[in-house]
């Protein structure tokens, strides 16, 4: 096994639900003790929150994966000097049909063509 947190990490991001502890370790093929660790690291780290739950009367852990909580690429928000029309609009938000947005999109084409 390379990374057994990296590994761990992704089993609990493909279920967002989350996943008890007591199953974690049975998918990772790893004992408790070593699971308890790579858990420990994953809550350390800030990439999971541990909820305790109960299993009939056995203790275990819900694991869920955070949210990313990295902000926006300002730049992701421009196409050229203009704003994404979703920043400031007040109009009731149907995006398949949106001609703001689409015209942005054109936009922001016409820009990342020329800089090629
Ligand atoms: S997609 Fe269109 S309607 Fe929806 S928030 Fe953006 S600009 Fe407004």
């Amino acid at each position: 096994m390379a990374d057994p947190e990296a590994e761990a990490l992704d089993l609990i991001k493909s279920r967002p639900e989350g996943i008890l502890q007591s199953k974690l370790w049975k998918e990772l093929g790893v004992d408790s003790r070593k699971c308890s660790r790579i858990v420990k690291k994953l809550e350390e780290d800030g990439l999971i929150d541990r909820i305790e739950s109960k299993k009939g009367s056995t203790k275990t852990y819900l694991l869920k994966a955070k949210t990313s909580t990295m902000p926006v690429d300002p730049s992701c928000l421009l196409a050229g000097d203009e704003l994404i029309p979703c920043i400031s609009c007040d109009l009731e938000c149907i995006v398949e049909e949106c001609h703001p947005l689409m015209d942005w999109m054109y936009q922001l084409a016409i820009v990342q063509h020329t800089e090629k």
